[in-house]
Parts: C-alpha cells; sequence; structure tokens
C-alpha cells in the first residue's frame, strides 16, 4: 500500500512539473506566518514529507503546525504529536476536495482564514511557513476572478478578466522563479483570496465559456495584458510608469469610464509637504516663487510623465508613492496653506480599464469587442496552440 502510495506521488508531482496547466502559487505571500492551523472541510487529503506517506487527514480534522527553536515544522493531527519535518506536502484524494487555513502572522496577530482547493507544499523557511497551493490554471482563476473583480460582475466582463488573467498567469510563469513558485497572491502577480465558493453562476461561466483562450500577437509571441481599476478617461504609457516602452501600449481616450466609482478624486497635502519633497529629494531652489507657482499650480488635462518640468521633472510616479496617491493622473490647486489635488482614474492606468470595460459591457459590446479596445494589435488563441516564449 504504502508502495502504490508513493508510486501515486511519483507521478502526481512529475505531472506537476511537465504540465503547464498546473501553477505553484505562494499563499499569504503578504503575511509572515509562524502558526497555521489546518481544517479538512471537504474530502480528504494525504500528508506527505520528501516522498514519504505521513497520514492520511480527513473531513473534521484539524492539523497544527510551528516551527520550532531549531527551525522544523512541529506538526500535529487533533493534538497528536506526527513529527517534525522540513516540509510537508498535502495531496487531496479528489478534486473536490478543499481545506480551511487559519494562520497566525507574528506576535499572534490573526490572519483572515481562507478555503483552498488542490494540493499544498508548506516550507519552513527561517522561522516562517512558506505555503505553495498546486493549484490547475481554471480553478485559480475562479479564485482571482473572485479577488479581482468581486461576484456581482456581468458574464460578460468576466469572460474579459478571465482572458486578461489567463494569459497574465501564462506570460508570468517565471515571475518568482527564484524562489520557488511562478505566482504569488498579491496584486504584485494578481490578487487569489482562496477558493471560489460558487456564488456567482455568471463567473463560472465567464471562464467556461473562454476555456483556455489567452492573447497573442499576429505572430503568437505571448501577449502583455495589464489591467487596473480605473484610467481616469485616458490609458497610460508603459515608459511613464515603468520606464520601459511596450509599443501595444500607446496612450488612448477612453470614454466608457468617465463617469465611473473611481473615475476621480481628490485629496489635500500641505504646501509645506509638497515644497519639501521637491526640493529635499531633487533639489529645486524653493525659494524661487517660480517653481513654488508651478508646483501648486500643476495642470495635467492630458497625461504628462513628469512634474513641474517637461524634461528635468520629477516622475509622476514617484509623486504618486511618496503621497500615496490614486494615480498620477492630477492636477494641483493653491487653497491657503494647502493644496487640493484633483485626480482622475485609480491604479497606474496601463493596458485595460476594468470599470470602462465594465461600461463597454453595459452598452452591450462583447468581449471580442472589449479585448481588442485596449489590446491593440492582440488576438485570441487557445493555450493548446503553442505560443512563443510560454
Ligand atoms: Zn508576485
Ligand atoms: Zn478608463
Amino acid at each position: 500500500m504504502i508502495l502504490l502510495k508513493r508510486l501515486f506521488l511519483i507521478l502526481f508531482l512529475g505531472t506537476f512539473s511537465l504540465n503547464a496547466q498546473n501553477l505553484r502559487v505562494n499563499i499569504f505571500s503578504k503575511h509572515k506566518i509562524e502558526t497555521l492551523k489546518v481544517d479538512a472541510l471537504n474530502g480528504s487529503y494525504q500528508i506527505h514529507s520528501r516522498n514519504a506517506f505521513i497520514a492520511e487527514f480527513t473531513e473534521g480534522q484539524s492539523l497544527k503546525l510551528n516551527i520550532n527553536s531549531s527551525g522544523k515544522i512541529h506538526l500535529t493531527q487533533n493534538g497528536e504529536f506526527l513529527g517534525l519535518f522540513d516540509t510537508l506536502s498535502l495531496f487531496q484524494s479528489s478534486h473536490l476536495d478543499y481545506l480551511s487555513f487559519h494562520p497566525e502572522s507574528k506576535n499572534n496577530i490573526k490572519v483572515k482564514s481562507r478555503q483552498y482547493e488542490g494540493d499544498f507544499e508548506i516550507t519552513a523557511k527561517g522561522n516562517l511557513l512558506s505555503i505553495v497551493n498546486f493549484i490547475f490554471t481554471e480553478s485559480y482563476l475562479e479564485g482571482v476572478l473572485a479577488s479581482e473583480a468581486g461576484i456581482r460582475c456581468a458574464k460578460e466582463y468576466y469572460k474579459v478578466q478571465a482572458i486578461i488573467s489567463r494569459t497574465f498567469a501564462g506570460n508570468n510563469k517565471e515571475k518568482h522563479k527564484e524562489e520557488g513558485f511562478n505566482l504569488c497572491d498579491a496584486v504584485h502577480c494578481q490578487a487569489y483570496y482562496g477558493r471560489y465558493q460558487g456564488e456567482s453562476l455568471d463567473l463560472t461561466s465567464g471562464i467556461k465559456e473562454t476555456y483556455g483562450e489567452v492573447l497573442v500577437d499576429s505572430s503568437y509571441n505571448s501577449f502583455p495584458t495589464f489591467f487596473s481599476a480605473n484610467c481616469g478617461g485616458q490609458s497610460a504609457e508603459t515608459d511613464q510608469i515603468w520606464n520601459r516602452l511596450l509599443p501595444n501600449y500607446m496612450s488612448q481616450e477612453d470614454t466608457f469610464c468617465l463617469h465611473t466609482r473611481q473615475s476621480r478624486w481628490e485629496k489635500y497635502i500641505t504646501k509645506k509637504e509638497l515644497l519639501n519633497f521637491i526640493s529635499n529629494k531633487y533639489f529645486y531652489d524653493i525659494s524661487k516663487k517660480k517653481f513654488r507657482d508651478r508646483a501648486f499650480n500643476f495642470n495635467q488635462d492630458l497625461r504628462k510623465t513628469f512634474f513641474i518640468h517637461p524634461s528635468f521633472g520629477i516622475p509622476l510616479r514617484d509623486v504618486r508613492s511618496a503621497f500615496n496617491l490614486r494615480s498620477t493622473f492630477f492636477t494641483c490647486e493653491p487653497v491657503g496653506d494647502k493644496i487640493l489635488l484633483r485626480g482622475r482614474g485609480f491604479g497606474h492606468g496601463i493596458g485595460l480599464c476594468q470599470e470602462g470595460a465594465m461600461g463597454m459591457v453595459k452598452l452591450g459590446l462583447n468581449y471580442t469587442d472589449i479585448l481588442s479596445f485596449y489590446f491593440r494589435g492582440s488576438m485570441l488563441s487557445n493555450m493548446s496552440t503553442p505560443i512563443n516564449h510560454w
């Protein structure tokens, strides 16, 4: 029986490394997990460590993992000690099985529990636990769509998001290669906060009806599918944000997102804060009135790249990050000893505008219209067709 289980494990791991449909996603990537409780909510799992079978883990049971003083994982199952390990794997018995994770981060800070399906590898890294979820792309996408778009969108919008998120996952499989997984679960890659719990038929259908579809260019090269919440009416070019010009991402007008929830924002900062920023970091002589005036009355009808001066200026992305602004697309207006920043959009503004795409859906446009509007020069292909660079 143990031999059979080992054979099963070898076949299983072999499939993971060879099958491009399987993703390895680092979960709770933003948290420093010291202790983890795991509940089997549905079905059963097998616990292994380095090819050795340890125990069955079935519905209603709990595991507790923490790191001991020598950096090993101390594992108990329903209170019974099972051993000390460097790494543990949890394999589901069927694809319907799922678990609930209850982590605690440093200083006993509780992290919100989440449910996950698929298999897991839990490793001791220093005095922390690293958790990697092995998941099929289409199941991962359900979790991504629920996390990135919520559960109340129209089916046509889910089709759009499914295609760009599926393409993003394919394009970025190497993003965390050095760390031993494909993607993290934070917005650095794509938000993936656990198993989708079936709340929206439209979400499920949006993924199923675009099964395997991805965006490529006319030579079947992978197509980068960046997106942000709201472009503020004009998309940004990639070199305005990342110092790298991608020719398919020329700035364009977007009227579909103009009157939406996140199309406008306002924020006050003090004149003193702004002047300190431009003088301390960029050495502008703020005793000169012309520089103070330029900063206090900075105007941006169309997106600019720099603050104050067109070429010797301060990258607007630096202003955004210094003052924690929703976008780089803003104008300044002096009000007493403060500056009123009036901004447009939310996010970097490159590529697809999520609220614009939702606006297009409301107007009756379909997912192919929406993708070709935001991703000029792209076309749809299928993951089963070879794609360059994947
Ligand atoms: Zn990442
Ligand atoms: Zn937009």
